[in-house]
């Protein structure tokens, strides 16, 4: 099996009825770009950059995080590469030897984490930005803000980015000054307002694990109630269908980056929702692209519809069912 999906990897991801599909890959340091290439992607959808921090414990700077991100640039040779801004906080602690006011408090999880704990760290967040940016000018980078939530905190990163950008100009230091900026949607509040986001970005990216985690209230680290965590969940999936449908309605690309976006169960529910650009761990990209090319999305998507009518989880388990037959 393995040696027949081999076959795939250089095949063009469409479905039976003709539908473009891009699969990119979710990777955490440089070292994972050629398993990314390997694996079939087309790009990079996340590049989790908090493990350059994770792997060491202290701050890399500004010129370590630049080889960094334009190794993984130059390494996918043209190929398009999204690198999330830092998600540190929760339990991937910033200060683990700090005072106590540094420390994370009693709710990680709902606490100073991620984009909220770059926009409190400003010195931080301008060596992240300005790394980034001077690695645009080999490749194409889409910067991914993680954990965004309020539309001041939008509008304070995209601020942030603008004076990042005025202080490369400043030194004359290139860069490229279309850099996409994307939002990640992975708190149930900035999936039902998705608006708050289509009118300030270029791209949105979900992310499923954090999603599920706070729309379940279900925490994802936590193995007595790993049982409870379900992507099938029917608010989970009404919270999947309007963010993907209003983007599309708005003419801004969406994708998942989750875990959901690698599971070739769940593929077809995806596709039928209207998702076209999938971001997964490498090893699950020709899975996926397996179950797309045997797809016909005209045919899927009347049938999601239908699904996402169904609030009965046992019903809807049997129509998913139903929908990957065949
Ligand atoms: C997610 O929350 O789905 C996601 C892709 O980000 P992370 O797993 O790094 O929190
Ligand atoms: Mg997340």
């Amino acid at each position: 099996e393995k040696n027949q999906l081999k076959r795939l990897k250089t095949s063009r991801t469409v479905s039976l009825d003709g539908i473009d599909i891009a699969l990119h890959a979710n990777i955490e340091l440089p070292g994972d770009v050629p398993d990314a290439l390997e694996g079939g992607a087309e790009g990079i959808g996340l590049f989790r950059t908090e493990f350059l921090f994770l792997n060491r414990g202290d701050m890399p700077d500004e010129q370590e995080q630049f080889e960094a991100y334009k190794k993984v640039v130059k390494g996918m040779a043209g190929r398009p590469v999204t690198i999330r801004t830092f998600d540190l906080g929760a339990d991937k602690d910033l200060h683990p030897e700090g005072t106590a006011g540094d420390r994370v408090k009693t709710n990680p999880a709902l606490g100073r984490r991620a984009i909220r704990l770059s926009l409190s760290e400003p010195k931080m967040f301008q060596t992240q930005l300005r790394a980034i940016l001077r690695a645009s000018r080999y490749g194409p980078i889409k910067l991914l803000i993680p954990m965004l939530a309020h539309a001041h905190e939008i509008d304070q990163t995209l601020a942030a980015i603008e004076q990042a950008k005025s202080s490369l100009r400043g030194e004359k230091i290139p860069f490229d000054e279309n850099t996409q900026v994307g939002g990640m949607i992975e708190i149930p509040a900035a999936a039902l307002a998705v608006g708050i986001f289509l009118r300030r970005l270029d791209f949105l990216s979900i992310g499923t694990n954090d999603l599920i985690q706070y729309t379940l209230a279900i925490d994802r680290a936590d193995e007595q109630v790993a049982s409870l965590y379900d992507p099938l969940h029917p608010a989970v999936l009404m919270l999947l269908a309007h963010t993907i449908s209003n983007a599309e309605k708005a003419g801004i690309p969406v994708s998942v980056c989750g875990e959901t976006a690698g599971d070739p169960k769940l593929t077809r529910l995806l596709l039928g929702m209207g998702l076209r650009i999938f971001s997964m761990h490498p090893s699950q990209i020709l899975k996926v692209k397996n179950r797309i090319l045997k797809s016909d999305v005209s045919e899927i998507a009347p049938n999601v519809r239908k699904m996402l009518r169904l609030d009965e989880p046992a019903k809807l388990r049997e129509a998913l069912e139903k929908l990957n037959a065949s």
